[in-house]
């Protein structure tokens, strides 16, 4: 008998044996890989911009960018020094494995040591959806407010890395940042974290650090 949750479960199962291939490619040419996570506005393509510039020396970077519409993002990955691939996803509010297996055949993986996925802003489905991706990132930020973590368990279950982004807006809206974290600990215990700005810059030189530690740790040193 087909009822609703099956059919869920069965499109959620062949996303992710799609996205286990998806994994093993990338692990085959030597790319690690983040799925960058967020509501609209909270920094994605800022954060993107930033780590490209900061990292490009050292690595090769390819963007995959999700979106509904539009490829201004990708134009901006593009314009910070990356080789980017946009995903339009004509009205789908999250990106899948399937999505990403099309993508990974336009970009050069033997030239690239790097690859951000930046999916569809949205906290709902893309928690759901596996890519394949070594780390799931969930960029969250002060205007949000400190409740999301209880709004959306799910996606801050699933995630390896936070980012809390316009830390220099903390002084203009009221955010109880314990209260924050303390949401964050309850679901996903000793999360590694980090505050950050893309505005003043403060905090971005952990991430990048984190980064270029989970480089090393995959696949040694490639360059
Ligand atoms: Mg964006
Ligand atoms: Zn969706």
């Amino acid at each position: 008998m087909h009822n609703r949750i099956t059919i869920v479960e069965n499109i959620l199962s062949a996303n992710d044996r799609i996205a286990a291939e998806n994994n093993s490619l990338l692990d085959k040419e030597k790319v690690f890989s983040l799925n960058i996570m967020a509501s609209p506005g909270a920094g994605k393509t800022s954060l993107i911009e930033h780590t490209i510039k900061l990292l490009s020396p050292e690595f090769r970077i390819a963007v995959i960018d999700g979106d509904i519409a539009t490829s201004f993002d990708a134009d901006r990955a593009a314009a910070a020094g990356a080789s980017a691939v946009q995903i339009n996803t004509g009205g789908d509010c999250h990106l899948d494995a399937v999505m990403i297996q099309n993508a990974l055949q336009n970009i050069d993986l033997k030239d690239t040591d790097l690859l951000i996925v930046e999916n569809v802003g949205n906290l709902i489905c893309p928690a759901s959806f596996q890519l394949g991706t070594h780390k799931n990132i969930l960029i969250a930020s002060i205007p949000e407010g400190d409740d999301k973590p209880y709004k959306y368990p799910s996606m801050y279950r699933g995630i390896q890395a936070l980012v809390l982004n316009k830390m220099d807006l903390l002084p203009y809206i009221t955010f109880d940042l314990a209260r924050f974290y303390k949401g964050v600990e309850i679901l996903n215990p000793g999360i590694i974290t980090f505050p950050t700005s893309c505005h003043t810059k403060e905090g971005l030189e952990p991430w990048i650090e984190w980064i270029r530690q989970q480089l090393i740790k995959h696949y040694g040193s490639k360059c």
